[in-house]
Protein backbone atom coordinates (compact mmCIF):
# COMPACT_ATOMS: atom_id res chain seq x y z
CA UNK A 1 0.00 0.00 0.00
CA UNK A 2 1.52 3.22 -0.46
CA UNK A 3 1.52 6.03 1.71
CA UNK A 4 -1.43 7.31 2.88
CA UNK A 5 -1.94 11.02 1.92
CA UNK A 6 -2.54 14.18 4.60
CA UNK A 7 -6.37 14.12 5.05
CA UNK A 8 -6.51 17.75 4.39
CA UNK A 9 -5.15 17.57 1.22
CA UNK A 10 -7.51 14.66 0.37
CA UNK A 11 -10.44 16.72 1.44
CA UNK A 12 -8.48 19.82 -0.10
CA UNK A 13 -9.01 22.28 2.62
CA UNK A 14 -6.39 24.14 4.51
CA UNK A 15 -5.12 23.10 7.96
CA UNK A 16 -6.94 26.26 9.47
CA UNK A 17 -10.47 25.06 8.21
CA UNK A 18 -13.21 25.48 9.94
CA UNK A 19 -15.41 22.21 10.79
CA UNK A 20 -18.24 23.41 8.70
CA UNK A 21 -15.50 24.02 5.71
CA UNK A 22 -14.35 20.35 6.31
CA UNK A 23 -17.89 19.37 5.94
CA UNK A 24 -18.57 21.62 2.57
CA UNK A 25 -15.55 20.19 1.35
CA UNK A 26 -16.32 16.20 2.29
CA UNK A 27 -19.85 16.72 1.16
CA UNK A 28 -18.26 17.72 -2.52
CA UNK A 29 -15.94 15.02 -2.72
CA UNK A 30 -18.43 12.15 -1.10
CA UNK A 31 -20.66 13.26 -4.30
CA UNK A 32 -17.42 13.39 -6.84
CA UNK A 33 -16.54 9.84 -6.03
CA UNK A 34 -19.40 8.20 -4.65
CA UNK A 35 -19.39 4.58 -6.35
CA UNK A 36 -23.11 4.97 -7.15
CA UNK A 37 -22.11 7.89 -9.75
CA UNK A 38 -18.90 5.80 -10.73
CA UNK A 39 -19.60 2.37 -11.04
CA UNK A 40 -16.88 0.09 -11.52
CA UNK A 41 -14.33 2.70 -11.24
CA UNK A 42 -11.93 1.34 -8.71
CA UNK A 43 -9.58 4.99 -8.87
CA UNK A 44 -13.04 6.73 -7.51
CA UNK A 45 -14.15 4.10 -4.84
CA UNK A 46 -10.35 4.53 -3.79
CA UNK A 47 -11.01 7.86 -3.72
CA UNK A 48 -14.15 8.02 -1.70
CA UNK A 49 -12.74 5.48 1.11
CA UNK A 50 -10.04 8.38 1.32
CA UNK A 51 -12.77 10.77 1.91
CA UNK A 52 -14.73 8.89 4.65
CA UNK A 53 -11.79 8.27 6.40
CA UNK A 54 -10.22 11.87 6.42
CA UNK A 55 -13.54 12.91 6.91
CA UNK A 56 -14.00 10.62 10.20
CA UNK A 57 -10.63 12.29 11.66
CA UNK A 58 -11.29 16.10 10.74
CA UNK A 59 -14.87 16.02 11.83
CA UNK A 60 -14.09 14.48 15.04
CA UNK A 61 -12.38 17.34 17.68
CA UNK A 62 -10.28 14.64 19.67
CA UNK A 63 -9.32 12.76 16.44
CA UNK A 64 -8.46 16.09 15.17
CA UNK A 65 -6.75 17.49 17.76
CA UNK A 66 -4.05 13.89 17.84
CA UNK A 67 -4.16 13.99 13.92
CA UNK A 68 -2.65 17.93 13.72
CA UNK A 69 -0.09 16.42 16.86
CA UNK A 70 1.02 13.11 15.48
CA UNK A 71 -0.04 12.77 11.87
CA UNK A 72 -1.60 9.38 11.16
CA UNK A 73 0.34 7.29 13.92
CA UNK A 74 -1.86 9.31 16.25
CA UNK A 75 -5.12 8.02 14.85
CA UNK A 76 -4.51 5.13 13.03
CA UNK A 77 -3.46 2.15 14.80
CA UNK A 78 -2.19 0.56 11.84
CA UNK A 79 0.32 3.31 10.83
CA UNK A 80 2.61 1.99 13.57
CA UNK A 81 4.43 -0.37 12.00
CA UNK A 82 3.62 -3.52 13.65
CA UNK A 83 0.45 -2.41 14.30
CA UNK A 84 -1.91 -3.79 17.09
CA UNK A 85 -1.48 -7.21 15.93
CA UNK A 86 1.62 -7.71 16.30
CA UNK A 87 2.73 -7.80 20.48
CA UNK A 88 6.83 -7.20 19.56
CA UNK A 89 6.66 -3.83 17.17
CA UNK A 90 4.40 -2.11 19.18
CA UNK A 91 6.45 -1.52 22.28
CA UNK A 92 8.35 1.41 21.20
CA UNK A 93 5.21 2.69 19.46
CA UNK A 94 3.50 2.59 22.88
CA UNK A 95 6.55 4.45 24.84
CA UNK A 96 6.61 7.75 22.18
CA UNK A 97 2.64 7.82 21.99
CA UNK A 98 2.25 6.65 25.36
CA UNK A 99 -0.09 9.67 26.18
CA UNK A 100 -2.21 8.70 22.79
CA UNK A 101 -3.23 5.75 24.03
CA UNK A 102 -4.06 6.47 27.47
CA UNK A 103 -6.37 9.25 25.41
CA UNK A 104 -7.55 5.64 23.21
CA UNK A 105 -9.15 5.18 26.52
CA UNK A 106 -8.08 1.45 26.24
CA UNK A 107 -7.12 1.19 30.12
CA UNK A 108 -4.53 -1.53 29.82
CA UNK A 109 -5.74 -3.39 27.02
CA UNK A 110 -3.32 -0.94 24.92
CA UNK A 111 -0.03 -2.70 26.36
CA UNK A 112 1.77 -4.63 23.91
CA UNK A 113 1.75 -8.42 23.87
CA UNK A 114 -0.28 -10.42 26.47
CA UNK A 115 2.24 -11.10 29.12
CA UNK A 116 3.63 -7.67 29.77
CA UNK A 117 0.47 -5.94 29.67
CA UNK A 118 -1.04 -7.94 32.21
CA UNK A 119 1.46 -8.42 35.08
CA UNK A 120 1.90 -4.66 34.47
CA UNK A 121 -1.68 -4.18 35.52
CA UNK A 122 -1.15 -6.99 38.31
CA UNK A 123 1.82 -5.38 40.01
CA UNK A 124 1.40 -4.79 43.22
CA UNK A 125 1.99 -0.57 44.29
CA UNK A 126 4.97 0.70 45.95
CA UNK A 127 5.13 1.96 49.06
CA UNK A 128 7.22 3.98 50.85
CA UNK A 129 8.46 4.51 53.69
CA UNK A 130 11.36 7.04 56.32
CA UNK A 131 13.75 5.73 58.52
CA UNK A 132 15.07 7.42 61.09
CA UNK A 133 18.99 6.78 61.97
CA UNK A 134 21.51 8.55 63.85
CA UNK A 135 24.72 10.38 62.14
CA UNK A 136 26.73 7.43 63.17
CA UNK A 137 24.29 4.97 61.99
CA UNK A 138 24.10 6.44 58.71
CA UNK A 139 28.00 6.67 58.65
CA UNK A 140 28.76 3.33 59.56
CA UNK A 141 25.67 1.26 58.75
CA UNK A 142 23.18 -0.24 61.05
CA UNK A 143 20.40 -3.33 60.41
CA UNK A 144 17.09 -2.47 61.62
CA UNK A 145 13.82 -3.94 62.19
CA UNK A 146 10.93 -1.79 60.66
CA UNK A 147 7.13 -2.87 60.93
CA UNK A 148 4.90 -2.15 57.69
CA UNK A 149 1.49 -3.04 57.02
CA UNK A 150 1.12 -4.17 53.16
CA UNK A 151 -0.93 -6.65 51.03
CA UNK A 152 0.54 -10.15 50.80
CA UNK A 153 -0.74 -13.13 48.96
CA UNK A 154 -3.85 -14.56 50.85
CA UNK A 155 -3.05 -16.99 52.79
CA UNK A 156 -6.59 -18.01 53.11
CA UNK A 157 -6.89 -18.89 49.31
CA UNK A 158 -2.84 -18.92 48.34
CA UNK A 159 -3.69 -15.74 46.18
CA UNK A 160 -5.93 -16.94 44.00
CA UNK A 161 -8.89 -15.19 45.22
CA UNK A 162 -11.17 -18.67 45.40
CA UNK A 163 -12.48 -20.30 48.23
CA UNK A 164 -11.34 -23.74 48.85
CA UNK A 165 -12.39 -26.49 46.78
CA UNK A 166 -13.45 -24.26 44.36
CA UNK A 167 -11.21 -22.91 41.33
CA UNK A 168 -10.39 -19.85 39.37
CA UNK A 169 -10.98 -20.86 35.62
CA UNK A 170 -8.91 -19.63 33.17
CA UNK A 171 -11.13 -16.84 30.89
CA UNK A 172 -12.92 -19.40 27.97
CA UNK A 173 -13.24 -15.68 26.47
CA UNK A 174 -9.66 -14.82 26.59
CA UNK A 175 -7.98 -18.02 27.42
CA UNK A 176 -6.43 -16.25 30.46
CA UNK A 177 -4.83 -12.99 28.74
CA UNK A 178 -6.77 -10.67 29.83
CA UNK A 179 -7.43 -9.06 26.24
CA UNK A 180 -9.11 -10.00 23.11
CA UNK A 181 -8.64 -8.75 19.42
CA UNK A 182 -11.32 -7.07 17.96
CA UNK A 183 -11.37 -7.43 14.02
CA UNK A 184 -13.48 -4.28 12.74
CA UNK A 185 -14.98 -4.37 9.54
CA UNK A 186 -14.93 -0.85 8.21
CA UNK A 187 -15.37 0.72 4.58
CA UNK A 188 -11.93 0.97 4.17
CA UNK A 189 -10.44 -2.66 5.09
CA UNK A 190 -9.91 -4.73 8.61
CA UNK A 191 -8.81 -3.39 11.56
CA UNK A 192 -7.38 -5.38 14.30
CA UNK A 193 -7.64 -3.51 17.96
CA UNK A 194 -6.69 -4.99 21.51
CA UNK A 195 -9.28 -4.58 24.48
CA UNK A 196 -9.13 -5.63 27.79
CA UNK A 197 -11.40 -8.55 27.75
CA UNK A 198 -14.88 -7.92 29.83
CA UNK A 199 -15.65 -11.48 30.51
CA UNK A 200 -12.92 -11.50 33.57
CA UNK A 201 -11.94 -7.57 33.27
CA UNK A 202 -8.85 -8.28 32.32
CA UNK A 203 -7.76 -10.65 34.99
CA UNK A 204 -7.25 -13.96 32.71
CA UNK A 205 -9.75 -16.01 35.49
CA UNK A 206 -13.02 -16.46 36.68
CA UNK A 207 -13.94 -16.88 39.49
CA UNK A 208 -17.27 -18.59 40.88
CA UNK A 209 -16.90 -18.99 44.55
CA UNK A 210 -14.51 -15.40 45.96
CA UNK A 211 -12.45 -16.42 49.01
CA UNK A 212 -14.20 -15.09 52.24
CA UNK A 213 -11.01 -13.62 52.75
CA UNK A 214 -9.79 -11.44 50.68
CA UNK A 215 -13.12 -11.30 48.66
CA UNK A 216 -11.53 -12.91 45.50
CA UNK A 217 -8.42 -10.29 45.15
CA UNK A 218 -5.86 -12.55 46.50
CA UNK A 219 -4.25 -10.52 49.07
CA UNK A 220 -4.91 -9.18 52.31
CA UNK A 221 -3.05 -6.62 54.49
CA UNK A 222 -0.77 -7.76 56.82
CA UNK A 223 1.61 -6.28 59.35
CA UNK A 224 5.18 -7.40 58.93
CA UNK A 225 8.85 -6.61 60.68
CA UNK A 226 11.44 -6.48 57.87
CA UNK A 227 14.93 -6.75 58.28
CA UNK A 228 16.70 -3.31 56.21
CA UNK A 229 20.44 -3.40 56.05
CA UNK A 230 21.39 0.06 55.77
CA UNK A 231 25.17 0.54 54.19
CA UNK A 232 27.75 2.34 55.50
CA UNK A 233 27.83 5.67 54.25
CA UNK A 234 24.13 6.68 53.44
CA UNK A 235 23.42 10.75 53.85
CA UNK A 236 20.38 11.95 54.61
CA UNK A 237 17.37 12.40 52.34
CA UNK A 238 18.73 9.11 50.37
CA UNK A 239 16.42 6.29 48.94
CA UNK A 240 16.94 2.43 49.62
CA UNK A 241 14.91 0.84 46.96
CA UNK A 242 14.15 -2.83 48.12
CA UNK A 243 12.63 -4.91 45.11
CA UNK A 244 9.41 -6.96 45.94
CA UNK A 245 9.16 -5.73 49.30
CA UNK A 246 6.30 -3.78 48.12
CA UNK A 247 2.24 -4.79 47.96
CA UNK A 248 1.77 -8.32 46.82
CA UNK A 249 -0.42 -7.59 43.34
CA UNK A 250 -3.64 -8.91 43.22
CA UNK A 251 -4.06 -12.47 41.87
CA UNK A 252 -0.91 -13.83 42.75
CA UNK A 253 0.64 -10.61 41.14
CA UNK A 254 3.87 -9.68 41.09
CA UNK A 255 5.01 -7.65 44.24
CA UNK A 256 6.00 -3.69 44.20
CA UNK A 257 8.67 -2.48 45.44
CA UNK A 258 9.21 -0.65 49.17
CA UNK A 259 11.18 2.53 48.63
CA UNK A 260 13.45 3.50 52.21
CA UNK A 261 14.13 7.13 52.80
CA UNK A 262 17.19 8.19 55.24
CA UNK A 263 15.69 10.64 57.55
CA UNK A 264 19.72 11.36 59.45
CA UNK A 265 19.79 13.37 62.69
CA UNK A 266 22.55 16.13 62.70
CA UNK A 267 25.43 15.48 65.08
CA UNK A 268 26.21 17.26 67.81
CA UNK A 269 29.75 18.08 66.46
CA UNK A 270 30.54 16.51 63.05
CA UNK A 271 28.92 18.44 59.98
CA UNK A 272 28.99 16.43 56.97
CA UNK A 273 28.79 17.48 53.19
CA UNK A 274 28.90 14.23 51.28
CA UNK A 275 31.38 12.14 52.15
CA UNK A 276 33.85 14.89 54.04
CA UNK A 277 33.17 15.57 58.08
CA UNK A 278 33.87 19.44 58.91
CA UNK A 279 34.37 20.95 62.47
CA UNK A 280 36.06 24.12 64.37
CA UNK A 281 38.52 23.66 67.55
CA UNK A 282 38.49 26.47 69.55
CA UNK A 283 42.38 27.08 70.80
CA UNK A 284 44.36 29.36 72.95
CA UNK A 285 45.94 32.43 71.92
CA UNK A 286 49.36 30.52 73.44
CA UNK A 287 48.72 27.39 71.78
CA UNK A 288 48.41 29.39 68.68
CA UNK A 289 51.21 31.37 69.12
CA UNK A 290 53.80 28.58 70.58
CA UNK A 291 51.80 25.57 68.88
CA UNK A 292 50.96 22.80 70.35
CA UNK A 293 49.64 18.94 70.20
CA UNK A 294 46.23 18.47 70.45
CA UNK A 295 43.69 15.38 70.43
CA UNK A 296 41.21 15.96 68.58
CA UNK A 297 38.02 13.44 67.35
CA UNK A 298 37.43 11.69 64.35
CA UNK A 299 34.30 9.89 63.57
CA UNK A 300 36.62 6.41 64.67
CA UNK A 301 38.23 7.77 67.71
CA UNK A 302 40.50 10.63 68.74
CA UNK A 303 43.73 11.08 67.37
CA UNK A 304 46.82 13.42 67.65
CA UNK A 305 46.99 16.56 65.75
CA UNK A 306 50.11 18.54 65.68
CA UNK A 307 49.74 22.63 65.95
CA UNK A 308 52.54 23.95 64.62
CA UNK A 309 53.93 27.38 66.15
CA UNK A 310 52.42 30.57 64.74
CA UNK A 311 49.06 28.78 63.83
CA UNK A 312 46.48 31.45 62.58
CA UNK A 313 43.11 31.38 63.19
CA UNK A 314 40.72 29.92 60.27
CA UNK A 315 44.18 27.64 59.23
CA UNK A 316 42.30 24.44 57.92
CA UNK A 317 43.85 21.27 58.61
CA UNK A 318 42.59 18.68 56.43
CA UNK A 319 42.70 14.85 57.34
CA UNK A 320 42.37 12.34 53.96
CA UNK A 321 40.79 9.54 54.37
CA UNK A 322 39.15 10.27 58.25
CA UNK A 323 36.08 11.26 56.51
CA UNK A 324 32.64 8.98 55.96
CA UNK A 325 32.90 5.82 53.77
CA UNK A 326 31.12 6.25 50.30
CA UNK A 327 28.08 4.33 49.95
CA UNK A 328 28.96 3.20 46.57
CA UNK A 329 32.29 2.00 47.96
CA UNK A 330 34.31 4.12 46.64
CA UNK A 331 36.93 5.03 49.23
CA UNK A 332 36.59 7.51 52.27
CA UNK A 333 36.11 11.30 52.19
CA UNK A 334 38.26 13.90 54.47
CA UNK A 335 37.97 15.56 57.98
CA UNK A 336 38.06 19.35 58.07
CA UNK A 337 39.39 20.58 61.19
CA UNK A 338 39.14 24.42 61.00
CA UNK A 339 41.05 26.32 63.83
CA UNK A 340 39.38 28.89 65.99
CA UNK A 341 42.01 31.07 68.47
CA UNK A 342 40.28 31.84 70.97
CA UNK A 343 40.63 35.59 72.58
CA UNK A 344 40.55 35.39 76.72
CA UNK A 345 37.47 37.27 76.96
CA UNK A 346 37.75 38.55 80.69
CA UNK A 347 41.79 38.44 82.56
CA UNK A 348 42.20 39.24 86.29
CA UNK A 349 45.23 41.33 87.26
CA UNK A 350 48.00 38.70 87.18
CA UNK A 351 46.72 37.78 84.10
CA UNK A 352 46.65 41.11 82.65
CA UNK A 353 49.88 42.00 84.37
CA UNK A 354 51.89 38.72 82.29
CA UNK A 355 49.89 40.17 78.96
CA UNK A 356 51.42 43.52 79.64
CA UNK A 357 55.18 42.25 80.13
CA UNK A 358 54.51 40.12 76.69
CA UNK A 359 53.58 43.23 74.58
CA UNK A 360 56.46 45.18 75.95
CA UNK A 361 58.68 42.73 74.31
CA UNK A 362 56.74 41.35 71.07
CA UNK A 363 57.83 44.01 68.58
CA UNK A 364 55.43 44.81 65.46
CA UNK A 365 58.44 42.31 63.70
CA UNK A 366 56.26 39.37 65.80
CA UNK A 367 53.03 40.67 63.91
CA UNK A 368 54.20 41.31 60.21
CA UNK A 369 50.82 41.21 58.72
CA UNK A 370 49.88 44.57 61.41
CA UNK A 371 52.58 45.56 60.12
CA UNK A 372 52.21 45.91 56.51
CA UNK A 373 48.64 47.27 56.78
CA UNK A 374 49.68 50.23 58.89
CA UNK A 375 52.04 50.33 56.12
CA UNK A 376 49.95 50.81 53.28
CA UNK A 377 47.39 52.92 55.71
CA UNK A 378 50.12 55.47 55.59
CA UNK A 379 51.16 55.68 52.14
CA UNK A 380 47.04 55.27 51.12
CA UNK A 381 47.11 58.60 53.15
CA UNK A 382 49.90 60.41 51.47
CA UNK A 383 49.20 59.79 48.33
CA UNK A 384 45.51 61.39 48.94
CA UNK A 385 46.20 64.53 51.00
CA UNK A 386 45.48 67.43 49.04
CA UNK A 387 48.21 68.67 46.95
CA UNK A 388 49.34 72.33 48.78
CA UNK A 389 50.36 74.10 45.43
CA UNK A 390 51.75 77.46 45.92
ZN1 LIG B 1 -8.13 -15.31 49.64
ZN1 LIG C 1 -11.11 -13.01 29.84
Amino acid sequence: MSEKRDYYEVLGVGKTASADEIKKAYRKKAMEFHPDKNPGDKAAEEKFKEANEAYEVLSDADKKTRYDQYGHAGVDPSAGGGGFSGGGGFGGFEDIFGDIFSAFGGGGGFSSGSSRGRSRSNRGSDMKISINLTFREAVFGVEKKIKIKRNESCSTCGGTGAEKGSTAKTCDQCGGSGQVYVRQQTPFGTVQQVQTCDKCHGEGKIIDKPCATCHGKGVELKERTINIKIPAGVDDGQMLPLRGEGNAGPNNGSKGDLYVYMNVKEDLLFKRNGDDVYYEVPITYAQAAMGDGLVVPTIDGRIKLKIPEGTQNGKVFRLKGKGIPNVNGRGRGDLFITIKVEVPRKLNREQRHALEEFAKVTGVDAHPEGKRFWSRVETEEKENSPKKDA
